[in-house]
Order: C-alpha cells, then sequence, then structure tokens
C-alpha cells in the first residue's frame, strides 16, 4: 500500500503549484536538493507497473541482443534512467552495482550514437569515467555486446593506468566510446592521443569511488575540458556532500533515481538461525513449516539434486512443495512459480541460479536450507522478505561445517543472528 501511495504522492508533489508545502509535508521524498525530479524504486524483483524494454524506444538491434542476454524485462533502474537518456536529460542515478545501472545508460547512449557518430579522428563522442581498470573493463564490455549488434560503427574502448600507454595510444584511432580512468586519460590528453572537445556524453560511473579514490582534482580538470553543451549521467552508490555538490555544478534539472538495494532492507527482516546436523534437517524443516504454520515459504538449496529431495520429502509428508531449478522445463517452472505466488503451492525449493528470476514483491519467509556460497547472494535470498516497509522471516540451517562460514556472511553483513540450538527442539514426528 505505502509503495502504491509513493507513486500517487510523487506526481502530486512535482507538479502542485504549491509544491513547497506538499514537500515539507511528504520530506521523504526530497532528501536531498529541491529542484530534482527523484524517483525512488526498490530492487530488480519488484514488479510494480514494469514497461517492457520494447516500450522505450531503443533501437531494434538492441532488443535482439537483450532477448538474447536473457534480459525479460527493466530493472528499476532502467525503467526510469533509459526513458529520461533517450530524452537527453541529465540523470542522477542512486545505485549500486547489481541493480543494473551499466544496461541503463548503455542502451540509450548507444540509440542516441545511431546517426550521430560523425567526428574527428581521437575525438571521441561518449566519456565514461570509471574509479577502476575492472570497472572499466566491464563497462566496455557491456558497450561492445550491444554495440556490436547495431548496423552503425561504433568503436568502445577501455583505458586505465598500470599498463603500458603506447598500445592505448594507437588503439585510440576512431573511437566513438571511451571508458577511462581518470589519471590515465589525462596522460593520453596531455598526449595529443585523444581530444576531449567533441563529447557530447558524459558519464560518470560509481562517482563516489572516484572520490574516496581521491580523483577529484583529474576529475574537475577532465571537467574543464569538455565542451558546455553535453549531457551528463552521474551514477553513485550513496548520495554523500561531496556527489551533491558535483551534482549542482555537473547536472541541469536532472532525473533523479534512487535505488533502494537489498542490503537496504536488511534490517526490516527476522534474521533466525538454526544449528542442526545435515540428518536432522528435513524435520528441521517440517517443524518449522507445520509448527508455525507457514503458509508461503521459499527454501534455498545449493544443488538441483537437494532442491528435488527436498520438494518429494515434504510432499511425502504432506506439504504441498515444488522443486524450481535448471533441469526443470521452462513450463513446469512457470506453473511452479505462477502456483505458488497465487498462494496455491505453500513451499517452493529453489537453487541461486533459479532464484534470479523469481519476481514476487514480497515473500513472508525464506529459509537457507543450505547456505548459499557468497555473502552477497545470502542478502539477494533473504532480501526477498523485506521490500516494500513490509518485514519478514529469513532463516537459515547452520550445520557444524557451515558455522564459520556463517561468522563471514554475519560479518559481511554487519549484523548478527540469533541463532538456536535445534537439539532443544522436539523434532519427533516430523
Ligand atoms: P550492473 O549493476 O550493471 O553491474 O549489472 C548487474 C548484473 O545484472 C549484470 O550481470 C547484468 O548482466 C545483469 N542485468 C542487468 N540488467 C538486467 C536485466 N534487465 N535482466 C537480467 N539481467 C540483467
Amino acid at each position: 500500500m505505502l509503495s502504491f501511495l509513493k507513486y500517487l504522492i510523487l506526481p502530486i508533489c512535482l507538479f502542485s503549484p504549491s509544491r513547497k508545502s506538499l514537500r515539507n509535508c511528504f520530506g521523504i521524498y526530497f532528501p536531498y536538493i529541491c529542484n530534482l525530479k527523484l524517483i525512488q524504486n526498490s530492487m530488480p524483483f519488484s514488479s510494480f507497473g514494469i514497461a517492457p524494454f520494447s516500450s522505450f524506444g531503443l533501437s531494434p538491434d538492441l532488443l535482439k541482443v537483450l532477448a538474447d542476454q536473457n534480459y525479460t524485462k527493466p530493472y528499476p533502474i532502467q525503467q526510469e534512467a533509459i526513458p529520461a537518456i533517450l530524452k537527453r536529460k541529465d540523470v542522477l542515478g542512486i545505485a549500486k552495482t547489481g541493480s543494473g545501472k551499466t544496461a541503463s545508460y548503455v542502451l540509450p547512449v548507444l540509440t542516441n550514437l545511431q546517426g550521430n557518430t560523425a567526428s574527428k579522428n581521437r575525438h571521441v563522442n561518449v566519456l565514461v569515467l570509471v574509479p577502476t581498470r575492472e570497472l572499466a573493463v566491464q563497462v566496455q564490455e557491456v558497450f561492445h555486446l550491444f554495440g556490436s549488434a547495431l548496423p552503425e560503427r561504433i568503436k568502445s574502448l577501455a583505458v586505465f593506468g598500470g599498463v603500458a600507454i603506447n598500445p592505448q595510444m594507437i588503439a585510440l584511432q576512431n573511437v566513438n566510446i571511451l571508458v577511462a580512468t581518470p589519471g590515465r586519460l589525462l596522460e593520453l590528453v596531455e598526449s595529443n592521443a585523444v581530444h576531449l572537445s567533441g563529447i557530447d556524453t558524459l558519464v560518470l560511473d560509481e562517482a563516489d569511488k572516484m572520490l574516496n579514490l581521491g580523483f577529484k582534482e583529474e576529475m574537475n580538470r577532465i571537467i574543464a575540458l569538455l565542451p558546455k553543451k553535453r549531457q551528463n549521467l552521474l551514477f553513485s552508490a550513496t548520495l554523500s556532500d561531496d556527489i551533491s555538490s558535483i551534482n549542482q555544478i555537473l547536472l541541469h534539472d536532472p532525473v533523479v533515481i534512487k535505488i533502494e538495494s537489498e542490503a537496504d532492507n536488511i534490517d526490516l527482516i527476522d534474521q533466525l538461525g538454526y544449528f542442526v546436523s545435515e540428518e536432522k534437517k528435513g524435520p528441521l524443516l517440517r517443524y518449522l513449516i507445520k509448527s508455525k504454520d507457514l503458509a508461503q515459504v521459499l527454501v534455498f538449496t545449493s544443488s538441483v539434486y537437494k532442491a528435488d529431495n527436498v520438494a518429494d520429502k515434504l510432499r511425502k509428508n504432506g506439504i504441498d512443495a515444488a522443486a524450481m531449478h535448471s533441469k526443470k522445463s521452462q513450463k513446469a517452472r512457470t506453473d511452479a512459480l505462477s502456483k505458488f505466488k497465487t498462494g496455491k503451492l505453500r513451499v517452493l525449493v529453489a537453487t541461486d541460479l533459479i532464484s534470479r528470476g523469481i519476481d514476487i514483491e514480497f515473500l513472508p519467509h525464506v529459509i537457507n536450507y543450505e547456505l548459499p556460497r557468497s555473502p552477497k547472494d545470502y542478502i539477494h535470498r533473504i532480501g526477498r522478505t523485506g521490500r516494500a516497509e513490509s518485514s519478514g522471516e529469513a532463516i537459515s540451517f547452520v550445520t557444524p561445517e557451515d558455522q564459520h562460514h556463517f561468522k563471514i556472511i554475519q560479518k559481511k553483513m554487519g549484523k548478527w543472528v540469533t541463532m538456536i540450538d535445534s537439539e532443544n527442539l522436539d523434532l519427533k514426528g516430523y
């Protein structure tokens, strides 16, 4: 309900004649600079009002690559950023890695470039500044993946320090999109290997990290070399004071998009852990489902075999359950998911791989029958329960072998989980 209200309130706040007083009433939507148009959204799996990629006006060749890549629908940041960038608006995106922010600018920037690539040699059209070599490579790969599907030849290149500069100087012939770390870019500019006066789109990706790494001066020097008239896209995981001040200097009437990450929702989730032996996991699962009368539970296992096995045993014990994993046919997966969503299936047992495609707005209970490999996956799994201002419960089964790993997960998450010893429970008969 609250998430629905926010979509009602936001347009009123933005367009009402007495915007100021409304903003004061609903200050949560104007935490930043008052004149910005702020769009808040949550992580990739909210299904509220999702428009398909095909509705944005992206190049049809890009739609084909999206389908090939299994990008079935836009993530929230893509939903908001793509139309704004296509309209040549400036954008401030507050979003972490993993939110889909790269494609949110790569797709519209490539579409905008179609028919506009003519420039003198060594004059690039698009400049993407990034903090690290790894991100430079990653972003360039995404430009290459989508750009190579377009009829017009678009050349992208990543340049970064810590490696020889000469090959980069040579490769800078006829580049349209340059992804660069600030220090190396300045070296290349100083040796006339590249000119920035033809830039019509500037992207600052992970701007907060660039500032943390001490690139502020370099960034200012680079920005001073750019033509005044250009589109600016600023992405940052946080909105610090430094980012706000860059944003005021750099962006004109920007569309501001804030994507909450799953980690931000952690406080909404009641987390519990059960110390349990491998053999007792099955009885413990059935005990929890029955004694707590859980109505809709997503259970995670780490293998296909285990998912099938857990679902079988639940069914044999009279609990309606289905497994969902990569070895199931698409039809079986879709059927199981739609039954689960509509409350006709009580327990869905899934592997991590498949969990990424599970599009459920809010889940009351998630059980980690087996722990995920990484803390990131743990947050991703349990993040399903803390959505849209609702609280949920996440339960993890921890065997003696898992204890060290679970400590690492908790440390990375920055939160300790209450542990219960299943030895003290009466699991007989489950
Ligand atoms: P990013 O935040 O840009 O690093 O993206 C995180 C991951 O999500 C990358 O592996 C992308 O390939 C993937 N991704 C981005 N957008 C989508 C989408 N709409 N559907 C499925 N996967 C996506």
